[in-house]
């Protein structure tokens, strides 16, 4: 049977790219599944869908933004009416388990919801004038055509992420998703045509990230770039986009770490650290990476997780009993084990697993088993580097205000937490550990949807995705002074005694 063809979403119709050129989404827990075949677009493909998106924005920003939240009511409704679909899709295309797909989902419904609502809210500000007669206020303007370029490992709620806050305020938007995620875009675009989003509105195009991408970030007519991906694309983007003074939103790696107090509750902090590190095979840019543990629990700390980890069932994620998916391509496979050699080789301890997964269906996919180093200091590269698998590495503290140092010994800043119940250590912790989000007694997974999300240093440039704050990236304030007075009257000096 061949493969499904799936187009461009560009001006409401699907359209094949002009370069005739396509490339196929495999199942990367079993290589025999074709997702799809998807469109390789050019710079031609982007410069239609901005065209489309450029014309559609004259419109869409003079719907109200009440009735713009109406037609995300009923997006919502359609992704939670096709919720078990797509999560299936996002699990065959990209490997993590059912129950974490239907989160992925989930994510997407909460954002959709949560920006519909805003469509009847997207509050501005009214306060006294210095002078008499006169009225003054802020209101929130669209700013025009977003730009995303998105990653793999949350298909669905990161593009929803951009898409829904940037569609309430009155922008319009071209995607380009991940090359290893696009069928969970398209399925996005869908949900948004058979709900009445208006032609133009929302367009995808899907292809690399060298040439699409770059295509996509590089139009004139993009003024809001949002990327999320890793630091050194990152860079990338900020480059291009300096010159032309781009709105730019960034979100990109993290090295999270989990403290482990001498007071904690041992066996929930168990459960933590293996959902955060090894949840989506370790490729959340929030996932553990990094466990420290206070001197006197690590032996005891240790025995037990790596009790647990040796027995986590990797298989394909559509199957029940599975508990971790494989890693998304070769790619991920090469990276990971390349790290797990360099961890060996800097000299810390392999606790368990370090191996690629073969045999029988393993073959078909790229499986690597959970590893747990301990002995991690410091001056290793499995410390300081990003390695997006399931690969954690442990390491041990005397005191808490040393513990609080090598949380923040990083060059990145997206999640942190700590497990203690010492509310008062808790609290400085909260307050000392230098990161975007920050848990207490949970894992360094687990964002919703109302709150802000993104990170400090190298993670982020400042910006925050989700919550009210995600309005802050996809509107521009305008003041506004209304004089009824009848006369001039000079700010500063008609005041003045
Ligand atoms: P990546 O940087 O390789 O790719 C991200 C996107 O950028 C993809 O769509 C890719 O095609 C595109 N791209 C690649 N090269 C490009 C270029 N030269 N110009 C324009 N676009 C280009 O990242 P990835 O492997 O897809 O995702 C993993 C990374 O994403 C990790 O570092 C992870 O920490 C990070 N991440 C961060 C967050 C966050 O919110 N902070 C969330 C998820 C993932």
């Amino acid at each position: 049977m061949s493969a499904t063809v799936y187009k461009n979403y560009i001006n409401g119709t699907w359209v094949a790219s002009s370069s005739g050129e396509t490339f196929e989404n495999r199942n990367p827990a079993n290589h025999d599944d074709v997702i799809g075949v998807f469109q390789r677009s050019n710079e031609a493909d982007v410069k239609a869908a901005v065209d489309a998106a450029a014309a559609a924005y004259m419109k869409w920003r003079l719907v109200p933004a009440p009735k713009r939240g109406e037609i995300l009511y009923r997006v919502a409704a359609r992704l939670t009416a096709n919720k078990e679909q797509f999560s299936r899709d996002m699990t065959r295309e990209m490997g993590k388990i059912l129950i974490e797909t239907r989160g992925d989902v989930q994510e997407a419904i909460d954002m959709t919801y949560y920006m519909a609502g805003e469509g009847r809210r997207l509050f501005g500000m009214t306060t006294p004038s210095e002078l008499p007669n006169k009225f003054n206020m802020t209101v929130r303007q669209p700013v025009g055509v977003c730009g995303f370029i998105t990653p793999w490992n949350f298909p669905m709620a990161i593009p929803s992420w951009k898409m829904m806050p940037a569609l309430i305020c009155g922008n319009t938007i071209v995607i380009k998703p991940a090359t290893d995620t696009p069928m969970s875009v398209v399925n996005l675009m869908k949900a948004c045509e058979e709900e009445g989003v208006p032609p133009g509105v929302v367009n995808m195009v899907t292809g690399p990230g060298g040439s699409t991408g770059e295509a996509l970030m590089n139009d004139d007519r993009v003024r809001i770039v949002s990327f999320t991906g890793s630091t050194e694309v990152g860079r990338r983007v900020s480059t291009a986009c300096a010159p032309k003074f781009k709105h730019l939103c960034l979100e990109m790696g993290g090295k999270n770490v989990i403290i482990i107090m001498n007071d904690a509750d041992l066996e929930l902090a168990v459960e933590g650290v293996l959902w955060g590190a090894f949840g989506t095979s370790g490729q959340r840019c929030t996932a553990t990476s990094r466990v420290i543990m206070h001197k006197d629990v690590a032996a005891k700390f240790t025995s037990m997780l790596v009790e647990r980890a040796k027995n986590i069932k990797v298989g394909n994620g559509l199957e029940d009993s599975v508990q971790m998916g494989p890693v998304v391509n070769q790619s991920q496979v090469d990276t990971v084990l390349k790290y797990i050699e360099i961890g060996k080789a800097d000299g810390a301890r392999l606790e368990c697993g370090g191996q690629r997964l073969t045999g029988g269906a393993y073959d078909k996919g790229y499986f690597i088993q959970p590893t747990v180093f301990s002995g991690v200091t410091r001056n290793m590269r499995i410390w300081k580097e990003e390695i997006f698998g399931p690969v954690l590495g442990m390491g041990t503290f005397n005191t808490f205000e040393e513990a609080i140092e090598l949380a923040n010994d990083t060059a990145y800043g997206l999640s942190a937490s700590i497990y203690t119940r010492d509310v008062n250590k808790a609290y400085v912790a909260m307050r000392d550990v230098y990161t975007g989000i920050f848990y207490v007694n949970a894992p360094t997974i687990g964002a919703e949807t109302h709150l802000p999300f993104g990170g400090t240093k190298e993670t982020g440039n400042g910006h925050r995705e989700a919550a009210t704050a995600a309005l802050d990236v996809f509107s521009e304030w305008k003041s506004i002074y209304v004089d009824f007075s009848g006369t001039i009257q000079r700010a500063q000096i008609d005041n003045a005694d």
